[in-house]
């Protein structure tokens, strides 16, 4: 079963990550983007670098996936994978970004995946007033976080992704304790 947990920033997507390991010791434990040698340059060089073109970024992002696709996640379809980020934070901030139509961004993911997308996709939702709290407490990695606005509408966005990708969705609230956010994932995937 591939699936893949997805949120903002500051949702508490690696500390879920690290409480599935926990649970599913022989699970792949992966991301997008950066999981494979060639992914690592990738994300080397859109979280560095400021594209000119959005249209480039977004084809490095799909890069990033095609060879994530390709070298992780295919030949472990008969295991367990649990994806940090997935095709869907990808269709998500393409249509933030608004250059690229709905059409195309759906056709060239697609066309990256082959079709592999993952089969439950976990949203750790946050509310405003939460998001605000948390963003007020800190910042990601010396990455400077964006703010609530634009990281609320790529929440909404990532609901819109799983719909034009047709993928199940489970939306999680996000505000619960580490453990119940767990807890429920887990109940989910049993
Ligand atoms: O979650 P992670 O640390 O891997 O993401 C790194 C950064 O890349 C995040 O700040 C996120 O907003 C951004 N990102 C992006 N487009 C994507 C995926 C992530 O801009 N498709």
């Amino acid at each position: 079963m591939y699936i893949a947990i997805e949120g903002i920033d500051t949702a508490g997507k690696s500390t879920q990550i690290q409480k599935l390991k926990e649970n599913f010791p022989d699970a792949i434990i992966t991301k997008e983007p950066g999981a494979t040698a060639i992914g690592k340059e990738i994300r080397e060089i859109v979280l560095s670098a400021k594209a000119q073109s959005k249209k480039a970024e977004f084809l490095l992002f799909l890069a990033d996936r095609a060879e994530h696709i390709k070298e992780v996640v295919e030949p472990n379809l008969d295991k367990m994978i649990i994806s940090d980020r997935s095709a869907v934070s990808g269709v998500a901030y393409a249509l933030i970004q608004g250059e690229i139509s709905e059409t195309a961004i759906v056709h060239l993911n697609r066309f990256a995946t082959g079709g592999i997308y993952p089969q439950k996709v976990f949203l750790l939702k946050l509310t405003k007033e939460e998001l605000e709290y948390r963003l007020s407490q800190k910042e990601l990695d010396g990455i400077e976080l964006r703010g609530s606005e634009y990281l609320l509408s790529i929440q909404d966005a990532i609901i819109k992704a799983t719909e034009l990708l047709n993928l199940e969705l489970v939306t999680i609230d996000a505000t619960n304790s580490i453990e119940d956010i767990t807890k429920e994932i887990l109940k989910n995937i049993e």
